[in-house]
């Protein structure tokens, strides 16, 4: 509060009015006018006294206090540039006059008339420019080029055509001034949700793009999920915690993006692929309930829903078994659907590792639909059928109602599973005929009762169709994983507005990779075994289960996690099982095991990719949609044209030598 001296000061307020503010003149800064302005407009004892009435006054003495304007962080609604936004007037309105700001969308000269869309991030209003009553007005208006950002001051009127379609559609704006307060070139693409700019132009062009109301929509939803998910965190005791940046490379994991030293040449940063070390000593801190919302940076080759750098809201808590991480996280998700979407999701049904590599060839299963594995090893071998004979599996599914697939779609299927990147031999089908008829591509080797007992077997009725893969058992597993999703999406069974997570638990430990011939952590170093099974650490490496998770949603991970060691001997015996020799162990995770020695809690966590989460809640595949400013597949970002080279003068800063 200002208790010093006193002086005027005009400050734009309520719609088409002036708030004089009693300011104190030794402050002297636009700043500290406009902090005592406020500390005295929300005073009771504050003399607010209302000047004028006169809009057109208004506007243009707002010019005059352009510096208030760049403050407006400052400022509340009510002393802004307009009165309303154009996504607000309706009937209600109608009289009234009203500020708009925002950017022409496109206009219309209809000889008398000239029509504007005026749009800002709220919405689209109909700007009418009449020639008879305001000529000149009506001439500056058909000089409007598109994206010019204007101010118009006016009447709301009734609308004798209206638009049901827009929000504002009953109304118009009839207009009694107008300022251009900026001009634009032509934009390179139409902003319109459905652009003519293909998808480099619209990203060297990003803040354009995000003018679009599609793109602009799923920023809104990026944030409502953040906001939404703090609320939840906070209003459990979790804290949000940062954590750094410049970290250090470690060799687990996929590849780092690094940063030179300049103060100790030859030694580099990385940038964290996760939190994970972080927040676990934040455990050990006594901090208990953690989270984050956090960059990540991975060096991997890209797709669709993968992007350099990312976003995860990272989790962790002490004192906790995995049935709390369940518990806490699955309120996350409920509240977040409900909240955000307005989907109430009932409790998540939860399925081992192996029976989702069973049931459905893949960790992360989409059970929006069952379609699930029958394994038929068996019925179906000792028949000379030499391709069954040879399989380590036999599995199909049942495509229900798709006996009647013509020889063209069943070719089509087949070209499908033997693509490379599926790498099935072949698909045989079996078709259970709508008159009770079982026909199959192998009815050489098998009589109509063998076939029956396949039928049975898949529960199969008149009119179904079985498509059975045989081979190495992982890989059928994963090719038919592939053939199931392919069905689902061709029997509309994967709607994206329909929701089925789950849990996924109980992952291996382990991972034997057969190139180095060495075991990888399937989560990560610090993911604790089943205790049941830490005998097997032993005598069967690759058979111990670990207290890891996956929260999955419609075949998307979108969260995982692990129960982690705390002890120092049992992370020491982890990173030995994974080829750490006792040197690497201690330069790359010294920190962690020395803080495990001063009284490390049990602790736990999972982290949630947000941008998944972001694409999934807005029904797309890509996340780069669901990013302000993304990166391109080849992980460069085509507005600021980046990555880029730096100055010699830099490099030798650095000690750093280009070869190339
Ligand atoms: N840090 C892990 C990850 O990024 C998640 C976790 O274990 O909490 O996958």
């Amino acid at each position: 509060m200002c208790a010093l001296g006193l002086a005027w000061v005009r400050v734009p307020s309520a719609p088409l009015g002036y708030r004089d503010f009693k300011v104190c003149p030794r402050l002297g800064s636009v700043t500290g006018i406009l902090r005592c302005a406020l500390g005295s407009a929300r005073s009771p004892k504050s003399k607010v006294v209302e000047r004028s009435r006169d809009h057109n006054h208004r506007t243009s003495t707002i010019f005059s206090f352009k510096k208030f304007i760049l403050l407006q962080p400052l400022l509340n609604q009510s002393i802004m540039l307009r009165t309303h936004t154009c996504g607000e007037l309706n009937m209600a309105h109608v009289s009234q006059n009203v500020i708009l700001t925002g950017w022409v969308q496109r206009s219309r000269d209809l000889g008398g008339m000239t029509f504007v869309d005026l749009r800002d991030r709220y919405g689209l209003t109909q700007l009418v420019f009449n020639m008879e009553t305001h000529a000149a007005l009506c001439v500056q208006a058909r000089k409007l080029g598109r994206e010019y950002v204007i101010l118009v001051s006016g009447k709301v009127s009734e609308r004798s055509n209206k638009n049901a379609k827009m929000p504002t559609g009953d109304i118009e704006i009839t207009v009694e001034k107008l300022d251009i307060l900026n001009e634009s070139k032509t934009p390179p693409f139409t902003i319109e949700d459905n652009t003519d700019g293909g998808d480099e132009l619209r990203m060297k062009y990003r803040y354009l793009d995000l003018r679009r109301n599609v793109v602009k929509r799923n920023m809104e939803l990026r944030h409502r999920l953040a906001f939404q998910t703090r609320n939840y965190m906070d209003s459990l005791n979790f804290i949000e915690v940062e954590t750094p940046v410049l970290i250090k490379s470690t060799p687990e994991g996929a590849r780092d993006y690094v940063v030179p030293s300049r103060v100790n040449p030859g030694e580099f940063y990385a940038l964290p692929q996760s939190p994970q070390t972080f927040k676990q000593l934040l455990m050990v801190a006594g901090f208990d309930r953690y989270f984050q919302i956090v960059k990540c940076f991975r060096d991997e080759d890209l797709r669709a829903d993968r992007q350099p750098e990312f976003t995860q809201i990272d989790c962790e808590m002490s004192f906790v078994e995995q049935e709390d991480i369940f518990d806490t996280f699955e309120g996350l998700t409920k509240h977040l659907f409900k909240t955000v979407k307005g989907i109430d999701v009932v409790k998540l049904p939860r399925m081992t590792w192996a029976d989702a590599m069973k049931y459905y060839g893949s960790d992360k299963p989409d059970i929006r639909f069952g379609m699930e594995f029958i394994e038929l090893n068996d019925l179906v071998k000792g028949k000379d059928f030499k391709v069954f004979d040879d399989a380590e599996l036999v599995v199909g599914i049942n495509a229900e109602g798709c006996a009647e697939y013509t020889r063209k779609q069943l070719d089509e299927l087949t070209d499908f599973v033997k693509k490379p990147q599926i790498g099935a031999g072949g698909l045989i089908y079996l078709r259970y005929a709508a008159d009770g008829t079982l026909k199959s591509s192998v009815d050489k080797f098998y009589t109509p009762e063998h076939l029956g007992n396949w039928a049975k077997a898949f529960d199969a009725k008149p009119g179904d169709l079985l498509l059975i893969l045989a081979g190495k058992a992982n890989k059928t597993r994963k090719a038919l994983n592939e053939l199931r999703l392919e069905m689902g999406n061709r029997l509309g069974l994967r709607n994206p507005e329909t929701f089925s997570p789950l849990w996924v638990y109980d992952f291996p430990l382990l991972e034997w990779d057969e190139d180095s011939k060495r075991f990888y952590a399937m989560h990560h170093p610090f993911t604790s075994p089943k205790p049941e099974d830490i005998p097997l650490l032993d005598t069967d490496p690759g058979a111990v289960r670990a207290n890891a998770y996956d929260m999955v949603i419609n075949g998307v991970e979108v969260g995982g996690g692990s129960i982690r060691i705390h002890d120092k001997t049992m992370q020491h015996k982890m990173l030995q099982l994974l080829g750490f020799s006792e040197e690497d162990a201690q330069a790359q995770f010294g920190f962690l095991m020395n803080a495990f020695e001063f009284g490390a809690p049990p602790h736990g966590g999972i982290a949630f990719g947000f941008d998944r989460l972001c694409s999934l809640f807005g029904g797309s595949e890509s996340i780069r949609d669901y990013i302000a400013f993304p990166k391109n597949n080849a992980a460069r970002d085509v507005m600021i044209d980046s990555p880029a080279r730096i100055s010699d003068d830099q490099l030798k800063e650095l000690s750093l030598k280009v070869s190339i």
